[in-house]
């Protein structure tokens, strides 16, 4: 059995893997896809001290990192259940679709999220070619061209008013006959000049020159008719899914959105089972902010090993 299994090979769960290395514990690290959504990622540039990047690097990078250190890494490996101690301080137990176990004192559950996606025609093939998903990561990419954000919930109304401060316009696609986001959220939106707001609009294609995005057709849900409109880019807002299904006959403490609860040292509900990045329900999805609730969550499992 391990002292600490880091379940997720992205930014939280490499750091986590490192950081429990460093204590002299013995340490596993499983995941169905080494880097995870980082893998994916094309340009970074807001990972501080390195001024420019792309995810395929970054990611070799970490695993280099990660192999420097005594850490057991098992890639291409998919988590189906977790079966929690039976006793405070024992065991838990990590089970795999190929039908192999393993065995730990502490847990670092790292398994990250994923975009929900539009499903329409032409989002997969402009991916990274004008459809976006992060505005933080992504938004000064399009300073002074004409963008436009699916979804009017909270993250696509903030997304709205973030890149109406960096992008030329911004036109907000909602499907629905009104936005959900909290009302302050759409009178800060609706005061901006820069702003138009579509409702009653399903996408239905994302449309593209070949090489980059440069438009969308939607359907006006109440007349049935089809519009074309010239963009630079689209940022996809219609939600980010915690990778927590395998988690659901646990037992663990999940939010309403599926998200990890933990507290200020990384831990789950279930003692000596800690989280990390994405998978939780900390605010802000970043590269650097996963690898630092990594590194929390370690030093967390670690303190719970030493008083146990
Ligand atoms: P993830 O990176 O999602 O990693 C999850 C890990 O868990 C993976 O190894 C995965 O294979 C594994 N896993 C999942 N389920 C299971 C399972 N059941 N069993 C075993 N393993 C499992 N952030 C920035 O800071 N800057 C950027 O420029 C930026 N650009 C982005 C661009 C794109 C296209 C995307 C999608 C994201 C971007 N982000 C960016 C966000 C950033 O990638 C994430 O915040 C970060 O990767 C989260 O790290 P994580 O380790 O929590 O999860």
């Amino acid at each position: 059995a391990f002292d600490t299994l880091t379940v997720g090979g992205g930014p939280a769960g490499a750091s986590a893997a490192i950081y429990a290395a460093r204590k002299g514990i013995s340490t596993g690290l499983v995941a169905e896809r080494f880097g995870g959504q980082v893998v994916d990622t094309l340009g970074i540039e807001n990972f501080i001290s390195v001024t420019k990047t792309e995810g395929p690097k970054l990611v070799a990078a970490m695993e280099e990192h990660v192999k420097d250190y005594d850490v057991d890494v098992m890639n291409l490996q998919r988590a189906v259940k977790l079966t929690p101690a039976e006793v405070e301080g024992g065991l838990h137990e990590v089970t795999f679709e190929s039908g192999a176990t393993l065995k730990s004192k502490t847990l670092v559950l790292a398994t990250g999220a994923r975009w929900r996606e539009m499903n329409v025609p032409g989002e997969a093939e402009y991916r990274n070619k004008g459809v976006a998903y992060c505005p933080h990561c992504d938004g000064p990419l399009f300073k002074g061209k004409h963008v436009a954000v699916i979804g009017g919930g909270n993250s696509g109304v903030e997304a709205a008013i973030d890149l109406a401060g960096i992008v030329g316009h911004v036109t907000l696609f909602e499907f629905m006959g009104e936005m959900r986001a909290d009302a302050v959220l759409q009178k800060k939106l609706k005061s901006l000049p820069n702003v138009d707001i579509v409702l009653n609009a399903q996408t239905t294609e994302v449309t593209g020159d070949g090489s980059r995005v440069n438009g969308l057709n939607y359907k006006d849900r109440t007349t049935d008719e089809n519009h074309h409109v010239a963009l630079d880019g689209i940022f996809v807002q219609i939600g980010l899914v915690p990778n927590t299904e395998w988690l659901q006959e646990s037992g663990l403490e999940l939010s309403p959105h599926g998200e990890i609860v933990t507290d200020a040292k990384g831990m789950t509900s279930i003692p000596g089972v800690f989280a990390a990045g994405d998978v939780t329900t900390v605010p802000y999805k970043q590269i650097i902010i996963a690898m630092g609730e990594g590194a929390n969550a370690a030093l967390g499992a670690f303190d719970f090993i030493i008083r146990n």
